[in-house]
């Protein structure tokens, strides 16, 4: 199984962003406690061993490394393959990452986003791209041999050439994992409200969707594999962890906002750091549940065996799915599994949606 734990701390928040996050810094200390009682707790939840973490956020570098040791400490690594913690450039130094890899953190996520300056400044990043080479470069040296890094496409005003300009940069950096995400414009963010304003125009989808077919061309060039629609790995670097969300592995979400699923229950912890402490200090915490059906179930395999290169199997599928393979936007493999082309993937929603119950 694997267990993540979400770190709501930013430093700041980038514009685009409407995930669960708080700059309240100096409730860390208080949060980590209530981290560290909840996974004394839950462990054994799942009754199985844990063989992946994820220490996800927000932002997990805003903690101290003493304090990433003491999380993953407390969970036990005895048979965990992979443990991944999400870094932000602005946070690395040689000692924190020397210590966090000390500490059992084997892979890092390193949020670059863009290796141009304007843009990250444009979308509220608060790292700069010269941070985002030497991030990668200390990390190596502190014997990290599996990092991704994510790259946002379809900024405002980004252009083609800037975006083929990033693709090579993150891949002069010899990483081995490439996250990718088109800008979405998040109801009630500072960035949609500028662009509600007309302070700046989004890319057209056309040029969209070319961005991300350029991506799809230049990764499997250099030999990655695209085995998610938004990831890409070389070979045997696939995410572990993400895998688990994927296949249906149980996986136990510690912290404010973060969602377990278990035995076909789905549960997830108040997205509000003061509930959260309080519950988990008090032991009164208040975990809102659901159970999957077997219609949840199978909608869930299409929508997610749809976004990865190994798709479903074609006997699973209840919906129409002829129309979408005669216009060549599903196609099925060798081994009967149906899987989306290059061009479905730009309308993955819309077929996704048809082939629900
Ligand atoms: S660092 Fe990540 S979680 Fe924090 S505000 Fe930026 S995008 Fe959101």
């Amino acid at each position: 199984m694997g267990i993540y734990v979400h770190i709501p701390f930013c430093k700041k928040r980038c514009l685009y962003c409407d995930f669960f996050s708080t700059t309240l810094l100096e409730r860390r200390e208080a949060y980590i406690e209530a981290v560290i009682t909840e996974i004394a707790a839950r462990r054994n939840e799942a009754d199985e061993p844990v063989r992946t973490i994820y220490i996800g956020g927000g932002t997990p570098s805003q903690l101290q490394a003493e304090q990433i040791r003491r999380i993953i400490e407390a969970i036990g690594t005895d048979e965990a393959k992979e443990i991944t913690m999400e870094l932000n450039p602005g946070d690395a130094t040689n000692e924190y990452l020397q210590t966090i890899r000390q500490a059992g953190v084997n892979r890092l996520s390193i949020g670059i986003q863009s290796f141009q300056d304007r843009l990250l400044e444009l979308i509220g990043r608060r790292h700069n791209a010269q941070q985002a080479i030497e991030a990668v470069q200390m990390a190596k040296e502190a014997g990290f041999e599996n990092m991704s890094i994510d790259l946002m496409y379809a900024l405002p005003t980004q252009t083609m050439k800037e975006w083929k300009a990033d693709m090579e940069a993150a891949l002069r950096l010899g990483i081995q994992h490439i996250s990718t995400y088109g800008l979405m414009y998040e109801e009630g963010t500072a960035l949609t409200q500028l662009r509600d304003q007309g302070q700046i125009t989004p890319v057209d989808e056309e040029t969209e969707n070319a961005m991300y077919d350029r991506l799809c061309e230049r990764l499997g060039q250099a030999g990655f594999v695209h085995y998610e629609v938004s990831n890409f790995a070389l070979p045997g670097y696939e995410s572990k962890h993400n895998g688990c969300y994927w296949n249906g592995t149980p996986y136990i979400g510690i912290g404010a906002g973060a969602h377990s699923y278990v035995g076909h229950i789905r549960s997830w912890n108040p997205s509000d750091i003061e509930t959260y402490i309080s519950g988990i200090i008090n032991g009164t915490l208040q975990r809102e549940s659901e159970t999957l059906t077997e219609r949840d179930l199978y909608n869930e395999s299409i929508m997610l065996g749809l976004r990865t290169n190994k798709g479903v199997p074609r006997s699973q599928i209840k919906g129409d799915m002829e129309h979408w393979i005669a216009s060549g936007l599903l196609c099925q493999t060798a081994d009967g599994h149906i899987v989306a082309t290059r061009k479905g993937i730009h309308i993955l929603n819309r077929i996704i949606e048809d082939l629900m119950i």
